[in-house]
């Protein structure tokens, strides 16, 4: 039976396996993750993108060179480190160029998600952008710790084995980034009666259908 809340357990989210997760054999770790917290896969491919693909991926929100530029100044203040440049603007120009490095030295799974909060739920279980202060218990936190020192120094992009859509919005544009919409697929799991449903009968084969008004015979 269809529940008050279904259009909320329709949203979707875009997370894409990195090349590093792929090349450690994490690919059916990170999607049983997902899989666990009862998150149902809609579409899925591998591929190698092109450093276009992932430079429009990453600037689909016009906001993210400001935003990205920023959140790397704060990050480096906070642990008292002088960033190399005060303009978010040249810090994201840097990062992108090694992104696209990044993420086109060998193959990606790109795959779309769907459930209840989808967004929310796949950054908690992904975990924050740098490996090194995230939550253990994360996928970023517990297979890899990769910092942003590390990277900077090394010049290269923060290996954190997989990307998540930060907002339902941006997971709309990067799904039509990345999937045409024949390539996803829709269908009803079993699961989400007990996820979602709001009439829980038929699970006891024991019990008696309900039929309303009637009264139960003692
Ligand atoms: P995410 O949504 O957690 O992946 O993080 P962002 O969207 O802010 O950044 C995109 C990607 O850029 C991250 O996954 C990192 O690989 C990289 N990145 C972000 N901030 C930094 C930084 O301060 N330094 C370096 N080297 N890479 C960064
Ligand atoms: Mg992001």
């Amino acid at each position: 039976m269809p529940h008050p809340s279904s259009n909320l357990s329709k949203e979707r989210t875009l997370i894409i396996i990195k090349p590093d997760a792929v090349q450690r054999n994490l690919i059916g770790e990170i999607i049983k993750r997902y899989e666990q917290a009862g998150l149902k896969l809609i579409a899925i491919k591998m591929m190698v993108p092109s450093a276009k693909h992932v430079e429009t991926h990453y600037t689909l929100d016009p906001n993210w060179r400001k935003v990205t530029g920023e959140k790397t100044i704060k990050s480096y203040k906070d642990k008292g480190i002088k960033p190399h440049s005060e303009d978010p603007y040249e810090i994201t120009a840097i990062i992108l160029e090694k992104l696209k490095d990044y993420f086109i030295s060998g193959p990606i799974i790109p795959m779309v998600w769907q459930g209840a909060h989808a967004v929310k739920i796949v950054r908690k279980l992904t975990g924050g952008t740098e490996p090194l202060t995230t939550d253990v218990g994360t996928i970023r936190g517990d297979f890899v710790h990769d910092s942003y020192q590390m990277a900077d120094t090394d010049k290269r992009a923060v290996r954190n084995l997989a990307h998540a859509s930060g907002s339902v919005e941006e997971a709309e544009m990067e799904i039509k980034h990345w999937f045409r919409p024949e390539e996803i697929v829709n269908y009803r799991l079993i699961q989400e009666s007990i996820l979602y449903d709001t009439d829980l009968e038929g699970i006891l084969e024991t019990k008696e259908k309900k039929v309303p008004g009637k009264k139960k015979k003692n």
